[in-house]
């Protein structure tokens, strides 16, 4: 999939600020983020649907999940860290892990601005803030 944006990402042909990287998965922030941090997790290979990720593979990305989720939860101190597959927007699979401030974050005005058929995205973060945010997620994973 040469023109697909997440394996362009894992195959560092466009940058992102990256969390957690092995030779499998790709963790790094979503680039309109519903809380800061907010992150996804990918397998570096191409697969559309998290239903036909070979099971070793879910399992490293669930488990770098956990890993990033118990961390968000010490620096954000939050209760609750949200974890999702969509299928929406990118047409390879990815997880989002999100820092819960409010039992709605995931499902919020903010991330459903037309209404639950519609679909807008938060705003975008600074550079110099997505720099220091991955740099204090990837704490998680030293
Ligand atoms: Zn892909």
């Amino acid at each position: 999939m040469d023109d697909c944006l997440f394996c362009r990402i894992a195959r560092n042909e466009i940058p992102a600020h990256v969390v957690y990287e092995d030779d499998e998965i790709l963790a790094f922030l979503d680039l309109h983020p519903i809380r800061p941090g907010h992150s996804l997790v990918i397998p570096k290979q191409h697969h559309v649907w998290f239903e036909d990720l070979p099971p070793d593979l879910a399992a490293r990305i669930t488990t770098c999940a956990q890993q990033l989720a118990r961390h968000m939860k010490r620096i954000y101190r939050v209760e609750r860290v949200g974890f999702f597959y969509t299928g929406i927007h990118v047409p390879h699979a990815h997880a989002h892990v999100v820092p819960m401030h409010h039992n709605h974050d995931v499902s919020s005005q903010a991330y459903l601005l037309d209404g639950a058929g519609g679909f807008s995205a938060p705003p975008q973060l600074p550079a110099e803030e997505n720099r220091r945010i991955a740099q204090d997620l990837s704490a998680a994973f030293a």
